[in-house]
């Protein structure tokens, strides 16, 4: 008989993306009931396709990926992930400051355990993509949240990161575009930021997986071009932007100064071969795919599937009385806030439980991205407007009359 317990880190440990709502969801699909998701950024579930370049490029070549890569990576995609990062302006990068990931997630929690003791600190906005608290937790760190602040289109509150930096601070986490708020930070707050990193020496975390995913003529910097005289690690992938997901790709890039970081850059480097390399398969899809934005460019603009349904979710959770929501600028998501006051709302993991054995749609509640009041949740916009439509008119219906 074992006697086995997990881990004590885990037990402060929340991936509610995949959580209790999520699994009812299944339980009830299981019973034959249809239910409509909103919970998880899939492309490939809502009809957009991968570019038939990029499936091409990879199983043409798929009988040269049947060996291990260099720990980091095959060189061709990491020569084509430097000059990206060249044209975004990151400086300093050369492929091997490149590291290919299992996804970003992989490379989330390889940064963290490279660099956590137990007690250091890591600045996570709130809310955040959860996967980072995560990250940070199971590494033994601890994830100090700082405000993301909605009556300012959801961009970082400066006072607040000053307020939460301690002498555990390593580094500070920037999610840009954002998941879940679709902000995407202007470049007067990313100097900002810049400036207090500069000025306590942290490593800025970039996570840009949506930075091809902007609409309305934006224009997306990437931090670490700011920032040529510190460490900034830049996560990035093809998951959203080329459609596919389930391939595992994607990188990360070590730039600025690098001065005083070999250690940390050599722990990445036994941690990354420790898993000998990434999916070698989808590395063949990196060089192919940087050639171009992405699988999703017209949809981005007016007339395209992602454009206008963002402006439809918009509207629609906006004319919902007790609803409102901020417009999206970026990535596939919104993070409406629902009136606290009208709707007596405590619990709103029990919020989305109860909406969906309603009305049978997912989706997930805002303290499972670290928001610390129960008054926010996550749509993702992904369908098509006539189900969008169906999922509004439901929550509408729904809101009525629930009240906890
Ligand atoms: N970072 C953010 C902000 C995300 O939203 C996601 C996925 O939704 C990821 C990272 C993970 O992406 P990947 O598929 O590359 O692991």
């Amino acid at each position: 008989m074992y006697a086995l317990q997990k881990s004590i880190k885990l037990n402060h440990v929340r991936y509610d993306v995949r959580g209790r709502v999520a699994a009812e969801a299944e339980k009830l699909a299981g019973q034959g009931i249809d239910i409509l998701k909103l919970n998880i950024g899939n492309p490939a579930h809502f009809g957009f396709e991968a570019p038939e370049l990029i499936r091409k490029s990879v199983t043409e070549k798929l009988s040269q990926a049947v060996a291990y890569s260099d720990s980091r990576g095959l060189l061709s995609a990491r020569l084509a992930i430097a000059d990206y990062c060249k044209a975004k302006k990151i400086p300093n990068v050369s492929p091997d400051d490149v590291y290919t990931g299992n996804g970003v997630s992989e490379l989330i929690a390889i940064t963290m355990q490279g660099l956590l003791n137990h007690g250091d600190e890591i600045l996570v906005p709130a809310p955040d993509y959860p996967l980072w608290t995560a990250a940070v937790t199971v590494a033994g760190g601890t994830a100090v949240h700082y405000i993301c602040d909605e009556q300012a289109e959801w961009n970082p509150d400066i006072s607040d990161i000053k307020k939460k930096i301690t002498a555990r601070t390593k580094g500070l986490v920037i999610i840009n575009p954002n998941n879940p708020t679709g902000a995407l930070y202007p470049r007067e707050i990313l100097e900002q930021i810049v400036e207090i990193a500069r000025q306590n020496r942290l490593i800025i975390f970039a996570d840009e997986i949506y930075d091809r995913l902007v609409m309305d003529g934006h224009e997306h910097i990437s931090v670490a071009s700011l920032a040529p005289d510190l460490l900034v690690v830049t996560m990035n992938g093809l998951s959203k932007s080329h459609i596919i997901c389930g391939f595992r790709c994607g990188w990360m890039s070590l730039s600025g100064d690098k001065t005083g970081a070999q250690d940390y850059i050599d722990g990445l480097t036994l941690l990354s071969s420790m898993r000998l390399c990434s999916n070698v398969p989808s590395q063949l899809a990196i060089e192919e795919a940087l050639k171009s934005s992405g699988g999703t460019d017209a949809s981005l603009l007016p007339g395209g599937r992602l454009y206008e349904q963002r402006n439809y979710i918009t509207e629609a959770l906006n004319s919902i009385p007790g609803v409102s929501a901020v417009k999206p600028k970026g990535a596939l998501y919104i993070f409406p806030r629902l009136d606290a006051g009208r709707f007596h709302i405590k619990d709103d993991e029990k919020f989305a439980l109860d909406f969906l054995r309603d009305k049978h749609v997912l989706m997930v509640h805002g303290t499972g991205f670290n928001w610390k009041q129960p008054d926010h949740f996550r749509i993702v916009y992904l369908p098509e407007i006539n189900v969008l439509k169906t999922a509004m008119d439901s929550l509408g219906d729904f809101l009525t009359y629930y009240r906890q």
